[in-house]
C-alpha cells in the first residue's frame, strides 16, 4: 500500500467510502461523483498505477476486475452496463491507482 494513495487508503479502510464488496484482493465502492445512476469503481488492493504500469505477473488482475464487474452487475440487476479504464492523464486518469469504472442503471431504450 502507498500511504499517499487515496484508493490504497480506501482499500485498507483508512479513508471512508461506500464499500459495495470486498473480496480480499479487490474492493468495489461507489464513485464519489457518479456519472450514471450506478457508478462503481472496481479496484485491486495491490497498488498498480495504471494499465500502462501493469506487470506481466499482475495481468490476471484485469480479468478478475471484469469478472467482479459481471457479478456486481448481476447482483444489482443491471440489464446492461459500461466498463471503462482510463489510462494516464492524457487518457483521463485522475487517480493513479488502477481502477475500472462500472456505469449503468439507465432506462432501457424503447423500441
Ligand atoms: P479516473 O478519472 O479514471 O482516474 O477516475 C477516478 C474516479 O475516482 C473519479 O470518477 C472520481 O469521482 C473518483 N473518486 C475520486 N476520489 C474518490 C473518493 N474518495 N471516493 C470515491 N470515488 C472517488
Ligand atoms: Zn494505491
Amino acid at each position: 500500500m502507498e500511504t499517499s494513495c487515496i484508493f490504497c487508503g480506501i482499500a485498507f479502510g483508512k479513508i471512508p467510502a461506500e464499500i459495495v464488496k470486498d473480496s480480499g484482493a479487490l474492493v468495489v465502492f461507489k464513485d464519489i461523483k457518479p456519472k450514471a445512476p450506478v457508478h462503481l469503481l472496481i479496484v485491486p488492493k495491490k497498488h498498480v498505477e495504471s494499465v500502462a504500469e501493469l506487470a506481466e505477473e499482475d495481468r490476471g488482475l484485469i480479468s478478475d476486475m471484469v469478472y467482479m464487474a459481471k457479478g456486481i452487475a448481476s447482483d444489482q440487476g443491471l440489464p446492461g452496463y459500461q466498463l471503462s479504464i482510463n489510462v494516464g492523464r492524457a487518457g483521463g486518469q485522475m487517480v493513479n491507482h488502477l481502477h475500472m469504472h462500472l456505469l449503468g442503471g439507465w432506462e432501457e431504450p424503447g423500441n
